[in-house]
């Protein structure tokens, strides 16, 4: 397939904001797919080479570009510098410096989409002595077949910069209506999805064996199920009410979450982002060996750092540092012990039990865990009344965890891989504050710092997930609560989200002074929730023309870099948040309103 053709496409999808356009346009560029490159058109689509779990990043250094351009396009490295400084964008920059004409001549040997994905490929497994030469053979080897518009893309997908805005929910939209018909496959394919964690091979399967392929679709040992979420209430009445009168009160620990694919050939662990975080958890690979028996396993459990001298619960930080420090890896685990609570259990020796009610699970769970030194289940209570509830959630607090997940135990309480819902309720302890949560929000955008701020950010513009338009819109301007150290950093850290225009995915009043391809997720605390002309979350939910916004917000200090920005907290959360709020206000004696 020529690469022209997935060029084509990419300039009529950066061209507009619209879910829908996008969505058509992607339909007609699957139809015209052969199946046998699907997958790579989907990968490449999104930026990537392969699914996200397997951690192989397509990226070459700006330097390395540079060099190759240069030589492509005769020029000298200074000039391909000053072109980019002035655009912003190599892949801008690249189109501009090559001579149409002579690539035009080049082009007897057009570039095909095959020709980019191997090249691609190849420079991202290129390690070692030699890589650097091989990685500028490959990259000038395209560049030399490349037109100045093919240029534009094989430069930011080289870079890790496709940034297309194309999400996942919006390729299954796309994948359902070229190759399958109606809502029910749209489901079908979703699930499958949840199962796999891959979009490539979904879209092979599918374009080669139609639905029927899709639906029998099972989950395999070593690849990521997306994870069930929580919905979240403030008060133990409603919860139980929710849960029609009975739950499984658990505790729940403030650390990472794994999900463990045990396997005779060995043991892999993903975090919540599908991360393989294999390498980072010796230990508790180790705890699982002895403690699950032997055979093909995906279970989940929370690991969470407990004190060596105690085995008193210690706070998620000290186990949030494991991540990237390999080389200290042994003297961390050795003064940061980590405890592992498994909690469900999604597959076992060939049955999957994602199907079946939580009671089912846990039973086959306590079968197959033997609880020993820092392994064990999550502490479990059936409630049947508020009180009860709220005096495991006493314990919880005083047992160090940050409160209770509250699960349904009624025949519809199957696994729901990716979704998140009602089944699984999280109640947590009460902050000082009226907000009575902390919230996670993408930074979509930043504001240019004054005086003492001057040239880092002065504070970010912060989104909630829509999920239903899978868009993210606007509810706070939040500039405290960041220490120098986090003012150096963020320059930094958003730099590969970075856009030089607002994102198709972003719904923002606010012109900010630069822009961000959602990516970044910050936990939050404010003081309230308000209704706002200017913030876009929630909009004309509570009231015509209105939306919402939170008040003083402040950073906490934590990253969530283990969650994707579509983890967010939604609009739909906030909105219940802020009724929630209403309801509290409401319930107070008057003279304390
Ligand atoms: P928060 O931001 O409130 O910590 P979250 O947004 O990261 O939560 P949620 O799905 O809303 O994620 O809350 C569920 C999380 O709680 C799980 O992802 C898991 O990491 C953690 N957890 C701790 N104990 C349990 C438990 N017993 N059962 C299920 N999840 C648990």
């Amino acid at each position: 397939m020529l690469y022209s053709r997935l060029v084509d496409a990419y300039e009529s999808i950066s061209k507009t904001t619209k879910r829908l356009e996008i969505t058509s346009l992607l339909v007609g560029l699957l139809r015209q797919t052969p199946p046998t490159v699907i997958d790579k058109v989907v990968y490449l689509t999104q930026g990537k080479l392969y699914p996200d779990y397997l951690g192989i990043e397509v990226g070459i250094a700006e330097k390395l570009a540079i060099k190759c351009i240069s030589a492509v396009a005769g020029t000298t490295e200074q000039k391909v510098t000053a072109e980019y400084k002035a655009k912003g964008d190599l892949g801008t920059a690249v189109e501009e410096l090559l001579d149409k004409k002579t690539q035009a001549a080049l082009q007897k040997e057009p570039l095909t989409v095959e020709d980019v994905y191997t090249g691609l490929d190849r420079i991202a497994r290129s390690a070692g002595s030699g890589s650097v030469e091989s990685k500028i053979r490959q990259l000038t080897g395209m560049l030399g077949k490349a037109s100045p518009i093919e240029a534009k893309y094989l430069i930011r997908t080289a870079l890790g910069r496709l940034r297309l805005g194309v999400a996942d929910m919006t390729i299954l939209d796309a994948l359902s209506q070229a190759f399958a018909s109606g809502k029910a496959s749209r489901t079908v394919l979703e699930q499958a999805y949840n199962r796999s964690s891959d979009l490539g091979l979904l879209s092979k399967r599918l374009a080669a064996g139609g639905i029927q392929e899709i639906e029998s679709f099972k989950i395999t040992v070593g690849i990521p199920v997306r994870p069930m979420l929580a919905e979240r209430l403030p008060d133990a009445k409603e919860i139980l009410e929710k849960m029609d009168g009975i739950a499984a009160a658990e505790y729940k620990y403030d650390g990472l979450r794994i999900q463990a694919h045990l396997s005779p050939n060995g043991i892999t662990m993903f975090s919540r982002r599908l991360e393989n975080i294999t390498e980072q958890f010796p230990d508790v690979q180790k705890l699982l060996k002895q403690g699950v028996g032997i055979g093909e396993i995906v279970l989940e459990g929370e690991t969470v750092p407990v004190d060596s001298a105690t085995g008193d619960l210690l706070p998620f930080q000290l186990v949030s540092q494991r991540r990237g420090r390999k080389y200290e890896l042994e003297k961390t685990i050795e003064e940061i012990p980590v405890a592992f609570f498994a909690f469900d259990i999604l597959f076992a020796n060939g049955t999957d039990y994602t199907g079946q009610p939580y009671p089912k699970r846990r039973g086959a769970l306590e079968k197959l865990v033997r609880s020993q030194d820092r392994l064990g289940l999550s502490r479990q209570m059936i409630v049947r009344s508020a009180e009860q509830l709220d005096e495991f959630m006493q314990q919880a607090i005083a047992d160090g965890c940050e409160g209770l997940m509250i699960k349904s135990v009624g025949p519809d309480s199957i696994y729901k891989a990716g979704s998140r819902g009602w089944a699984w309720i999280k109640y947590k302890r009460e902050y000082k504050s009226e907000m009575q949560d902390t919230v996670d929000l993408a930074v979509v955008g930043a504001f240019a710092g004054r005086g003492r701020r001057g040239g880092a950010y002065g504070a970010l513009l912060l989104a909630a997930y829509d999920e239903k338009e899978d868009m993210f819109r606007t509810t706070c301007k939040c500039g405290s609560g960041f220490t120098d150290e986090d003012l150096a950093k963020l320059p930094e850290l958003l730099d590969k989200y970075k856009v030089d225009h607002k994102h198709a995915r972003v719904d923002s009043k606010i012109e900010a002074d630069a822009w961000f391809v959602p990516g970044l997720v910050i936990e939050v605390i404010g003081a309230e929730i308000t209704l706002s002309p200017i913030h876009t979350c929630g909009m004309n939910s509570i009231r015509p023309g209105a939306g919402l916004a939170i008040r003083f917000p402040r950073f906490t200090g934590r990253y969530r870099t283990e969650k994707a920005p579509e983890e967010a907290t939604t609009a739909i959360e906030i909105i219940e948040m802020y009724n929630n709020q209403l309801k509290k206000i409401e319930s107070k004696p008057m003279e304390a309103v």
